[in-house]
């Protein structure tokens, strides 16, 4: 079964108040995108990546593929998270059978995890890695910020990436029109009333998201977390 990864790393970083995307945030001297594009050129599963960047910096994501042989293209994303995706999913091998996309906000991926996600490919049309939560979730009215629900915590789990799927489904999930903004891929998939299923990520696989994480990123990075 061919696989291939889309990265998508077209996001500005807004949250991070950084002047380049967050994808090319440096981290001990290397951009966050390189930490994880190392894994999936070292899982002998994946047959190849296709990054999806900034288009203003484009130029600096082709760069990276001097280092990683299997990315394949390097194109450039849209306004929202799943149309970059979308960008990606033309740039895919014709052959290719599986997709797993992932952010490149999530530097922190194993080996381990990509294992667990490809085995649950082989049983399951849709999978996703993810964590159960730790905290107590609650679901609130929007303008009040009144409780609403409560839901019960040993049902809840964070969603992470990669997320991985059989092509065609997710060609199809992605082709339906929709107004709510997909903050992941498993949740159009969702909407057509497929089943996604959950394996275990890791709690390390920390999305990088406001200055914070950086310094807790940094932290990971040299042993003491
Ligand atoms: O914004 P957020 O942190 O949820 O983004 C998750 C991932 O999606 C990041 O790796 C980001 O670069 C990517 N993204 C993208 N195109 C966008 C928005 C986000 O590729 N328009």
């Amino acid at each position: 079964m061919k696989t291939e990864v889309i990265v998508v790393a077209a996001g500005a970083g807004k949250r991070l108040n950084s002047k380049v995307p967050k994808a090319l945030v440096l981290l001990k001297g290397k951009p966050l995108i390189a930490y994880s594009l190392k894994i999936f050129e070292a899982h002998p599963g994946i047959d190849g990546v296709v990054i999806v960047g900034t288009s203003g910096f484009l130029s600096q994501f082709i760069h990276l593929t001097r280092s990683f042989k299997k990315v394949r293209a390097v194109v450039s994303g849209g306004v929202r998270r799943s149309d970059s995706v979308k960008c990606g999913l033309k740039a895919l091998a014709p052959d290719t059978d599986i997709v797993l996309v992932h952010d490149a906000a999530r530097h922190f991926i194993d080996r381990a995890m990509i294992d667990r996600l490809m085995a649950a490919l082989k049983k399951n049309r849709s999978a996703i890695v993810g964590v159960p939560v730790k905290c107590t979730v609650k679901r609130i009215e929007r303008k009040s910020l009144v409780i609403k629900e409560t839901p019960s915590r040993d049902l809840l789990w964070e969603a992470q990436t990669p997320q991985g799927f059989h092509k065609d489904i997710l060609l199809k999930a992605h082709a339906r029109k929709f107004k709510e903004e997909a903050t992941d891929d498993a949740i159009l998939v969702e909407r057509m009333g497929g089943k996604v299923k959950m394996v275990m990520g890791s709690y390390r696989n920390i999305k990088i998201t406001t200055p914070e994480d950086i310094i807790l990123a940094k932290q990971l990075l040299a042993g003491k977390g």
